[in-house]
């Protein structure tokens, strides 16, 4: 039987009530647990913004980054030991905003690692400011006349750079939003999963979310078919679909690092059995 509790600290969330970041947690916590990871073998690595408190609720390796830089320690963190299975959280400020330079080079290198971002259009944490997804004319505490820029679409860049897997979820659908992230995980390289996190404080958009979702299981969509899943996320549709976009295979980034991968860094490192001189160099 799977149990759940394995990847659970135990610390209470101190999320708004409601917040759609219970959801993305739930359903990470219950993908590494069918998928039969040890947390051992897993890093979780989160930016800055609410979706950050991750690193606190899952009971795996974690590691709290500065603003913006998950994939930059996620990919270091990969390289230095490519057994770990390493995921990035980053919210829709972090990643589309200040930490928008690494999203298309972690997709074009296709370095195996899995990024999702807890889409919420807004900064929730510093109290309701616009994010580059925010859509164009929304009122915000830094918009107070509307928005004027029209949002990023996260799925056509990634789609765009390279990336080789793309899918959305939607953290209102518990189970769904689990199997995207198993295999997610499962894939190997790249795999970036925007997430419908609805901010139930400064921006409730469950409503209007849970009556245009559609899963793309029910449809015909072909996840191989690179022109489809172009089509699929650019098309002006009063629907919006979830599920795997896309998805194709290409090697992954740190089959480059061959010469340097035997052992890899992490492995050398613990073979290294006195520390002693390392740790007096901190002193
Ligand atoms: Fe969630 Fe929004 Fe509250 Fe942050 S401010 S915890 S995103 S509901």
């Amino acid at each position: 039987m799977v149990d759940v509790r394995k990847f659970d600290t135990g610390r209470m969330p101190v999320w708004c009530p409601g917040c759609g970041n219970f959801g993305i947690l739930m359903a990470v916590r219950k993908a590494l647990a069918e998928l039969e990871l040890e947390p051992e073998n897993v890093v979780l690595v989160t930016g800055i913004g609410c979706h950050g408190r991750m690193s606190e609720y899952v009971k795996v390796n974690t590691f709290h980054t500065i603003h913006g830089r998950v994939l930059p320690l996620a990919t270091g963190i990969k390289l230095a030991n490519p057994d770990l299975t390493v995921i990035g959280h980053s919210g829709d400020g972090d990643a589309y905003a200040i930490g928008m330079g690494h999203l298309p080079h972690a997709a074009r290198r296709n370095i195996d690692i899995t990024l999702i971002v807890h889409n919420n259009m807004i900064f929730g944490l510093t109290t309701g400011q616009a994010t580059p997804t925010t859509p164009y004319g929304r009122k915000t505490r830094s918009t107070p006349y509307g928005n004027p820029e029209h949002p990023l679409n996260p799925l056509h860049l990634a789609l765009a750079s390279g990336a080789t897997f793309v899918a959305r979820g939607f953290s209102a659908d518990v189970e769904h939003l689990k199997e995207l992230i198993k295999k997610a995980i499962r894939h190997r390289g790249f795999a970036f999963v925007d997430v419908i996190q609805p901010c139930v404080t400064f921006f409730n958009t469950y409503k209007f979310f849970r009556e245009r979702v559609y899963k793309l299981e029910d449809t015909d969509h072909d996840p191989s078919d690179f022109r489809a899943a172009l089509d699929l996320v650019t098309r002006n549709e009063e629907k919006i679909p979830i599920g795997v976009i896309y998805q194709t295979e290409r090697p992954v980034f740190e089959l480059q690092f061959q010469h340097a991968m035997n052992p890899p860094p992490a492995r050398r490192l613990s073979a290294i059995r006195d520390l002693s001189k390392i740790l007096a160099r901190f002193r």
